[in-house]
């Protein structure tokens, strides 16, 4: 295993809820580190370009509205397999699915508004860094 930096978002679903705290011990708790943090609101056109990756897909109208809907929290993750270390303690994307534990297990309102975003891979993991934070602005 290698020490990883991979991207999270606390959706506005669960920052409306004041949830910041709890999903942040959830991370910390599996052994992820906090190396970056901040609270924005996205624009439309931020939103669109993040998940352009899903614009063919049914849902991306109202994702891009939900991602708009509220603050989010910009977050970089680092740890020992941080990529898949964080999938495990997001859960699945549908909180139907997601194993007991998990945040969206807990937290989830729905397979939209499922409170958290986390990198998929190396690559979209770097992607989605640098489309939000400066090199200057991760402390780890
Ligand atoms: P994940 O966030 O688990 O990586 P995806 O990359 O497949 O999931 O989807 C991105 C986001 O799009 C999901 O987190 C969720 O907010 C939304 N989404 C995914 N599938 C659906 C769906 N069938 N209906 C509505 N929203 C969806
Ligand atoms: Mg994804």
């Amino acid at each position: 295993m290698a020490v990883e930096r991979t991207l999270s978002i606390i959706k506005p679903d669960a920052t409306r809820r004041n949830l910041t705290g709890k999903i942040n011990a959830k991370f910390e708790d599996g052994g992820l580190r906090i190396v970056a943090q901040k609270r924005v609101q996205l624009s439309k056109a931020q939103a669109e370009a993040f998940y352009g990756v899903h614009r063919e897909r049914g849902f991306f109208n109202d994702l891009v509205s939900f991602m708009i809907s509220g603050p989010v929290v910009l977050q970089v993750l680092e740890g020992e397999n941080a990529i898949a270390r964080n999938r495990e303690i997001m859960g699945a994307t549908n909180p139907a699915n997601a194993a007991e534990g998990t945040i969206r297990k807990e937290f989830a309102e729905s397979i939209e508004a499922n409170s958290v975003h986390g990198s998929d891979a190396p690559e979209t993991a770097a992607q989605e860094i640098a489309f939000f934070f400066a090199g200057t602005e991760i402390v780890g």
